[in-house]
Parts: structure tokens; sequence; C-alpha cells
């Protein structure tokens, strides 16, 4: 691993800063930044606009490429997954989702994870580390070099592996990239950020930039959450949801979108339906509804179809907004809490049967 400073490990302002501290002029800054993001040109040799000895003296003094694609798998539904490797050896999986009008880019902020939902793949791998903003920023990079043209990633969520949350420095840094104008000029709108429901951390989040605020809920008694997601011992479902009603103004009204995976004999019964709506009000709500996706780490199975018709049935006669999501790149393992590396381990070890089972809208 190089010691050397990362230039993505910056925001756009930042690095003016640390331009004009080494005498260089900040307008130079703005330029390394439109060729690393608007033009995807990360060898400053390249950068042509760059007088030579400020070439030579970045190529010394940073480094311009955090992550480099291991491994790229493509779903019979259009769904891209790839295996990228860092600097350090560490790997993480990105997932671009292509639909009509938008393609979603699916982003990791950790290395495994420590929260330990029992329904998620990652969470069975256990924590390893966390990433830098020059890794999170740079999924954006490597996945948007598969795109056909004119093919452009229009959102992302932060729904990959590890909880964006415990990494809250380097993703206010990579969002801080996302949205400035000179960078990838990103609506805030377009960006999405997942929680498990890290209370203390929600309104810091949020003070970024107005972005969308998604919370995996997954279950409507501390009982079920508990078991599903252990965060839940320590800040239960009322702490949680009262933090969400007292965002007011924080939150700029936008809705709070709330992730639910399905799991039979879990949390999918009709009571379960009925007390949904009653705990989120009060909250300007989405709900999405996600029947699990299974993987071999897990126990649980998703819902038959008929339990999973009557649970939206109840759940929409009650007003909420709810959406049944579609599951994306499950024949690949790329489906909302399916990302736990099988693929690269199944190229060490020989094939591997595993399936997987995702997370993201
Ligand atoms: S659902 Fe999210 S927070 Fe929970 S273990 Fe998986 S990656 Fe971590």
């Amino acid at each position: 691993m190089s010691d050397r400073d990362h230039l993505k490990n910056h925001t756009p302002d930042a690095l003016r800063e640390r331009f004009a501290a080494q005498g260089i002029a900040p307008y130079r800054a703005d330029q390394v930044v439109g060729w690393l993001y608007r033009q995807g040109v990360e060898d400053p040799s390249d950068m042509t606009n760059l007088d030579h000895a400020l070439r030579e003296k970045m190529s010394l003094e940073w480094q311009t490429r955090a992550l480099d694609v291991e491994r790229i798998d493509h779903s019979g539904d259009g769904t891209v997954k790839a295996i990228l490797r860092a600097s350090d050896g560490s790997r993480i999986e990105a997932v671009l989702i292509p639909e009509p009008g938008r393609t979603t880019l699916c982003v990791s902020t950790q290395v495994g994870c420590a929260m330990a939902c029992t329904f998620c793949a990652t969470g069975a791998m256990g924590f390893v580390r966390n990433l830098t903003a020059a890794e999170i920023v740079d999924q954006i990079c490597r996945m948007r070099e598969l795109l056909e043209p004119p093919g452009r990633i229009t959102n992302i969520v932060f729904m990959g592996m590890g909880e964006p949350l415990l990494n809250l420095d380097a993703v206010r840094t990579a969002i801080g990239i996302l949205v400035h104008p000179k960078a990838f000029a990103f609506a805030p709108r377009r960006i999405t950020v997942s929680t498990v429901g890290l209370v203390p951390k929600i309104g810091e989040l949020l003070e970024i930039a107005p972005i969308n605020l998604a919370v995996s809920l997954h279950a409507t008694t501390d009982s079920t959450r508990d078991r599903l997601v252990p965060l839940n011992r320590k800040f239960p479902l009322e702490a949680l949801l009262n933090e969400l009603r007292s965002l007011g103004d924080v939150n700029a009204r936008r809705p709070v979108f709330f992730e639910y995976t399905l799991i039979q004999g879990v949390n999918d019964s009709v009571e379960d339906a009925r007390r949904l709506p009653r705990l989120l009000r009060g909250i300007p709500s989405k709900l999405n509804l996600i029947p699990m996706n299974p993987h071999p780490d897990s126990p649980y199975r998703p819902p038959e179809a008929g339990t999973i018709d009557g649970f939206l049935r109840v759940v929409a006669g009650s007003g909420l907004r709810v959406t049944l999501r579609r599951s994306r790149g499950d024949d690949i393992g790329a489906a909302c809490g399916q990302l736990a590396l099988r693929r690269s381990l199944s190229i060490e070890s020989g094939p591997s049967s595993a399936r997987s089972a995702g997370k993201m809208e």
C-alpha cells in the first residue's frame, strides 16, 4: 500500500485549499477534479491542461485510483455486480441496476459489516474495515466504465456492504464529491443513504445535504427486531421512530424510505401488516416490501406469494405509500442482503454453488 495521499479523499473545496497551501493556484484543483470525475481521467500525465511540472509533482505525491475491477457478473435482468479490489487486497461489491429511465448504483461503505443482521449475508462476514472516501467514490468511477454509451449512472444508493453511519466521515466526503457541481454534480435527491437505525448519527447524516434517508425496519415489535437487527437492543423501535418523528425540517419533509424484508413466519403476519402503519404514524413515509432473498448463511425464507399479496393489501389499505420491490440480480448474488463476496471466494477456492440475496432499491 502506498502512503501517498489520495486525491479522491478530498472534496473539491478541500482540494483547492490543499493546493493553495502548497503554492499551487486553486483553479488547478478544479481542473484536476474535472479530469477525475467528469472526464474519467486518472493518470496525471494525461491531464493535458496542467503544466508539465505539476503533472510530475502530482504523479509523485498523489494517488488517483483506489479500486480495480476483479470480477464482473451479469444478471439475466440486466443487473451488473462487480467485485472491486482495494490496494490492500480487500474486496467489496457494487451493483448497477438499470431500469427504464434511470440507472442506479448501489455502493458499499465498509468491508464486511459489524451489525450482524441475521438475514444479511454481509452481516455473516463480520467487520473488516471502513472504506475510505476514495474507495467509496471509486466505485462510481469503476462502475460507470461498465456502461455502454450513452448510459450513465443517475442514482446512487448507499445500500451495499456495511452500515454507512458507522463510517460517516468518509460518507460525508464522498457525498461532498458526488454533489459538487465541478465533480459528479448529482442532485442530492438522487442519493439515498440507508441505515439499520444508528439513532445518534441520523441527524448528522441529514445535515450533509438534502439526500434521501432509508431505514431498514424489518419488524414491528422489538422482540422480532432484536432477532433480525441486533442493533435494536441498543436503539429500540420507539427510540428510532421518535428520532425520525423529530427530524422535522432537518429532513425538509422528504419521506423516509422504510425497507421491510418479508420473512416467512417471522414478520409476515396480518398483525404485523396492521401494526406497520400505526408505527409509522407522524413520519412522512414510503414503505418498500422486499421478499427475503435467501442465501446459504441464513435459515430464513421468503413468504408464499399469497401471504405477500395479503400483507401488501392490508398495508396499502391503511393509506401508507407502499411498493413491493422486485428482486434484481438474485441470479448473481446481487440482490438485497446477498452481498458476501461469494463469487470472489469461488475464484480462490474453486466452483461455488452459493446463491445470493441482495439489498437495494
Ligand atoms: S443489513 Fe446492512 S447493517 Fe445489517 S448486516 Fe447487512 S450490511 Fe450490515
